[in-house]
């Protein structure tokens, strides 16, 4: 019943102070792999200020599209 990958959060911990490129590298993996909650403004930012593709986000996607 529960929208959280528990198996991935326990083998993905997010760093403590990460690196923005930490924080990118975690949420990648992360939306692909849990729908908990959609990705932060802030590091869809440091995506789209490096030129980079938004990964496509797992939280957004609708069931019933
Ligand atoms: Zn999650």
């Amino acid at each position: 019943m529960s929208k959280l990958n528990r198996q991935w959060h326990e083998a993905n911990p997010m760093p403590k102070n990460p690196t923005p490129e930490q924080r990118m590298a975690w949420h990648t993996g992360h939306t692909a792999n849990c729908p908990c909650r959609a990705m932060p403004a802030g590091v869809i930012r440091l995506f789209t200020e490096r030129g980079l593709p938004v990964p496509e986000q797992l939280a957004l996607k609708h069931s019933d599209g």
